[in-house]
């Protein structure tokens, strides 16, 4: 269970953030419209400092042991749950080990197995395709290249740098649905492209936190930061955030927003 639905920790360590008003609001300090650039990196820096001690178990939540485990595990992940895919995995990898076995698939017994991920015809198609390309190109291996594995059927950027990230320990940043929405309630961003997103974020974080960054927004977005309704009154960095207001603020009410570990383990 991560610190957050574990208890109210976090809020406590940074109570010198809030600013409650006399309407028992929180007064936000993140300017929005005068900010400097060197102010933006600065809150943001901050921002991903108390994800990183509210979250601090963050991690890829797809099961694996090796980049190719990864690299279709999240092509299997598309239009699907992270929850899903690891119930259909572990019979995928015992059967099919390599890339030349996902290369000489059978299609019914592939289209069989994943069936409960959705898309199941289009992913048999990336994953015998997937097995053919590193075969032929990469000697059966993933490449730990983003200009090579964007390369492969069914990989896009946010995939790879997925693997990059979790299965090479190559910082990359993963623009999803989550992490786009909150860079840009974040102010670190205005962009919608997730490409353009992840330029524009990358220009304010260290490499090295890059990863781990991607996980903290994700698992954030997941818990509190909702797209409909964030949970602004129970957020650890409302005090940080412009779009706080967006949400509920009454923490009363706020509270009953945050979605606990089974119930993000349930959605996933
Ligand atoms: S929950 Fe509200 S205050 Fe927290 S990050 Fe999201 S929009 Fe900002």
């Amino acid at each position: 269970m991560d610190r957050l639905t574990a208890s109210w920790g976090p809020f406590r360590a940074d109570r010198r953030l809030w600013r409650v008003s006399r309407r028992g609001r929180i007064d936000t300090t993140a300017p929005t419209t005068d900010e400097t650039p060197l102010a933006r990196t600065r809150r943001a820096r901050r921002i991903h400092r108390i994800l990183a001690e509210t979250y601090p178990d963050a991690h890829c939540e797809l099961d694996f042991t090796n980049p190719l485990e990864l690299l279709v595990a999240t092509i299997l992940s598309a239009q699907s749950t992270d929850v899903r895919v690891n119930m259909v995995t572990p019979a995928l990898f015992r059967r099919y080990r390599a890339a030349a076995d996902y290369a000489g698939g059978d299609r019914t017994e592939l289209e069989t197995m994943i069936a409960s991920t959705g898309f199941f015809r289009a992913k048999t198609n990336f994953l015998i395709g997937l097995g053919q390309a590193l075969v032929e190109r990469y000697a059966g291996q993933v490449p730990a290249r983003l200009d090579d594995l964007v390369t492969l059927p069914g990989v896009g950027r946010k995939t790879a740098n997925v693997v990059l990230g979790n299965a090479f320990d190559i910082p990359g940043i993963t623009v999803d649905t989550h992490f786009g929405r909150l860079s840009r309630r974040f102010g670190w961003t205005e962009e919608t492209d997730p490409v353009k997103v992840e330029e524009e974020v990358a220009a304010i974080f260290p490499k090295r936190d890059w990863t781990l960054l991607s996980h903290r927004l994700i698992w954030h977005g997941r818990r509190v930061c909702h797209a409909r309704k964030p949970a602004c009154g129970a957020c650890p960095v409302a005090a940080l955030c412009p779009a706080y207001g967006e949400g509920e603020v009454d923490a009363a009410k706020a509270i009953k927003l945050v979605k606990s570990a089974p119930q993000v383990a349930a959605a996933l």
